[in-house]
């Protein structure tokens, strides 16, 4: 058990990628806090891994907003006295078209994913260097923080910069023992690919002729690097994004779809 002791906040954690990090730190014998906007399934979700005796718990939270972030890493030490570990996770898509854009929903895109990210990291890493001893962040990325979908503008800006962000946190906290890396997945099946780019079979076919392992990731194959970037495996690496992304970023056109 690679994480046994250690105290987890995963974001966005009620589905998907968020709830496989959640679910595989606490198998891995981590006491991990659940935080996401949808109450009842991140409530129910957390109530499934206790009943297999693992320690979870449940906090809402929408990252966006400061005071609920700085609420929720106190109810992660108010549950498990501590917090080693981070998956700042939460992300939101909004399809548009860059001359139809409006501006509000630029602004809605930003504040979840990137300005997230940012207030999750701050208050986490303030309660890990009250506390000592170190911590490990994981800032979620994508592919499209250095490839761009047309009508995914606040998304993609929001993933790069969130590249960036991992790197200025790394050189900042690095002095604290803290490491900060990032994972930027291809194409995960998820309800958040569903929406943004596998709406039909066509749409689905143009991502598999980009995708030279021939099939979507699963959130468990995202879950298994996060626990990697987390334990002590990766004692060394700080600063870095890692991308499974099924050899998507290493091809040049296209690859045949069978
Ligand atoms: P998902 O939609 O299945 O899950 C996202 C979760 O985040 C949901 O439970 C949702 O309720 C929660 N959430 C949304 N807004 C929130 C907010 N303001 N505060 C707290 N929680 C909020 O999505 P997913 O595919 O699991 O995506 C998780 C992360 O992985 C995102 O950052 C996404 O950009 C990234 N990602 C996903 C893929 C993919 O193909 N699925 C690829 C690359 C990156």
């Amino acid at each position: 058990m690679r994480l046994a002791g250690r105290v987890a906040l995963v974001t966005g954690a009620a589905r998907g990628i968020g709830l496989a990090c959640a679910e595989l730190f606490a198998r891995e014998g981590a006491s991990v806090l659940l935080a996401d906007i949808a109450r009842e399934s991140g409530e129910a979700q957390a109530a499934r891994l206790r009943n297999e005796e693992l320690k979870a718990q449940f906090a809402a939270c929408d990252v966006s907003r400061k005071a609920e972030v700085e609420a929720t890493v106190a109810a992660a030490v108010g549950h498990f006295g501590r917090l080693d570990i981070l998956v700042a996770n939460a992300g939101i898509v909004h399809a548009a078209e860059f001359l139809d854009l409006e501006e509000a929903d630029f602004d809605r895109v930003i504040a979840v994913n990137l300005k997230g990210i940012f207030l999750a990291g701050q208050a986490a890493a303030r309660q890990m260097v009250r506390q000592g001893g170190g911590g490990a962040i994981v800032n979620m990325s994508s592919v499209n923080a250095v490839l761009a979908i047309p009508n995914q503008v606040p998304y993609v800006v929001s993933k790069g910069g969130i590249n960036q962000l991992t790197k200025v946190m790394a050189i900042s906290l690095a002095a604290h023992g803290i490491r900060v890396n990032g994972i930027g997945p291809g194409t995960i099946a998820t309800e958040l690919a569903k929406q943004a780019v596998l709406g039909s079979e066509e749409a689905k076919r143009k991502i598999l002729s980009r995708t030279p392992l021939g099939r979507l990731g699963e959130p468990s194959e995202v879950a298994s690097i996060a626990a990697f970037l987390v334990s002590d495996d990766a004692s060394y690496l700080t600063g870095q994004t890692i991308y499974p992304d099924g050899g998507r970023l290493a091809l040049n056109y296209t690859v045949p779809v069978v």
